[in-house]
């Protein structure tokens, strides 16, 4: 049997999980092996209803969507609290900020709306050959 393709995900917010639901929900678990980087330090939460939690009028846990659970049970690679920093387009492969590497075939980046003015001044996402 052939090795499965790598799908790396950048960003694990609504975006970038709901595209791997997608990915599953149309049978794409037999064809990736899926890693993701998330910057934030839980799995992914519906950041929607994020005011009402910090209003103090939900709990925290009633907004996750996919919990850290959900990914290990689908043999999800998650990087929890690891910034990409790098991507090696040519080599394909993402450096994170802990130093982990996580090489890919396919590529999501689902970062949401930082500005790209933002980007280009420091930390965020740079390419590299
Ligand atoms: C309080 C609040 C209320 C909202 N209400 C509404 C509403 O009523 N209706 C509506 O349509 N929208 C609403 N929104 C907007 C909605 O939440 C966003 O449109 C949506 O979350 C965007 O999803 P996203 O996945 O594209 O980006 P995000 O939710 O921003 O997710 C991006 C993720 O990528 C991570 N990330 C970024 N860079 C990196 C990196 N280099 N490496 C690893 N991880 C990275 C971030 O930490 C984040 O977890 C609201 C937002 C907020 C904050």
């Amino acid at each position: 049997m052939a090795s499965k393709s790598r799908l790396l995900v950048i960003g694990n917010g609504m975006a970038g999980a709901r595209s791997i639901e997608e990915v599953l929900a149309r049978g794409g678990g037999e064809i990736f092996d899926i890693a993701v980087f998330g910057e934030e330090p839980l799995g992914n939460y519906n950041r929607i209803m994020l005011s009402a939690v910090l209003e103090g009028l939900m709990d925290a846990s009633a907004i996750l969507l996919n919990p850290l659970p959900w990914y290990q049970e689908r043999g999800i690679l998650l990087r929890t609290g690891v910034r990409a920093e790098r991507i090696f387009r040519y080599a394909r492969h993402v450096v994170g900020s802990d130093g982990s590497e996580e090489p890919y075939d396919k590529l999501i980046i689902a970062t949401g709306s930082l500005r790209l003015s933002h980007r280009s001044m420091g930390s965020p996402l740079r390419t590299a050959v």
